[in-house]
């Protein structure tokens, strides 16, 4: 098996890094071009920055996490003698974990870009005034700062402090939550977050002549953007899940009990 190291810089997850590095290298191959497992080292946004540093190699992804919290880490700093041992026994279960495929339909072309948390058309500045359409069909027409589309996986990020829902991951669903909706007799929409499934997509229309879109830890600035669409993507990132950690204990000891 070939694998490869994602590392946040910083002293501890480069050190971290070495003895991960240290401890496999004589079973397994390095190989940071084509790996079969990825090792992020770092934080839910170094995990984010591997899956699309090799979102196009068919890999696996798991994650050692050296902050306080990880949504995407199953092993904690202190932990990394019982990472190496788990990734040489090789025994584990695979958690996909969906995708979003965004279509940016500029006037001649189109950009695809994929989301493993989230895709964001959020400023502060000014409001944007957005027509959503779900399978075609016209929802509203939304004013405020933005929307935001999730997947499970991010759920638990920008989604939630939006007020949207927390959702199991691996479910095949994704959620469409507005950031600072007005909502008065000129301008009316849901107000509260809308789950779809995979066979939704939902289309963005508005004036688009400077379009700011966030898609997880990245941003993409387009211009005469004539519509957005968003469904879930066939593709799944596969999360090794090595031992047992139930979504039910993270979310406590993320916001309920530490
Ligand atoms: P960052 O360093 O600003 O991270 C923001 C926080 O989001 C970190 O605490 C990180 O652990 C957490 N996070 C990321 N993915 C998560 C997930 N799936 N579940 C729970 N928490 C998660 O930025 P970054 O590291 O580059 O990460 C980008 C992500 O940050 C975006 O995808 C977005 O979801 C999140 N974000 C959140 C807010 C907010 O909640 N107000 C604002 C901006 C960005």
């Amino acid at each position: 098996m070939k694998y490869t190291l994602v590392v946040r810089n910083d002293d501890l997850s480069k050190k971290l890094a070495e003895d991960i590095h240290h401890g496999l290298k004589d079973e397994l191959i390095y190989d940071n071009q084509k790996p079969d497992l990825v090792i992020s080292v770092g934080g839910d946004g170094t995990i984010l920055e591997a899956v699309h540093q090799y979102m196009d190699v068919d890999c696996y992804y798991v994650g050692i996490h050296t902050g306080t919290l990880g949504f995407f880490t199953d092993y904690q700093r202190d932990e990394v003698d019982e990472l190496i041992h788990d990734i040489k026994k090789n025994e584990y279960h695979c958690m996909p974990r969906h995708l979003l495929e965004v279509k940016v339909h500029l006037k001649d072309e189109t950009k695809t870009l994929y989301a493993l948390n989230e895709m964001r058309l959020d400023h502060g500045f000014s409001t944007q005034v957005i027509s959503v359409y779900i399978n075609d069909v016209l929802l509203e027409v939304f004013r405020g700062n933005g929307l935001c589309v999730s997947t499970p996986s991010g759920s638990t990020a920008y989604n939630k402090s939006l007020g949207g829902a927390l959702i199991y991951p691996g479910i095949p669903l994704m959620q469409l939550t507005e950031v600072a909706g007005i909502h008065h007799n000129a301008y009316r929409s849901l107000g509260s977050s809308l789950i779809l499934d995979d066979r939704q997509t939902i289309k963005l229309k508005g004036d688009f002549k400077d379009l700011w879109l966030g898609i997880d830890h990245l941003q993409y600035s387009f211009q005469d953007v004539e519509s957005i669409e968003v469904h879930l993507s066939k593709r799944a990132m596969k999360f090794i899940e090595y031992k047992e950690m139930s979504f039910i204990k993270r979310v406590r000891r993320a916001y309920i009990h530490s």
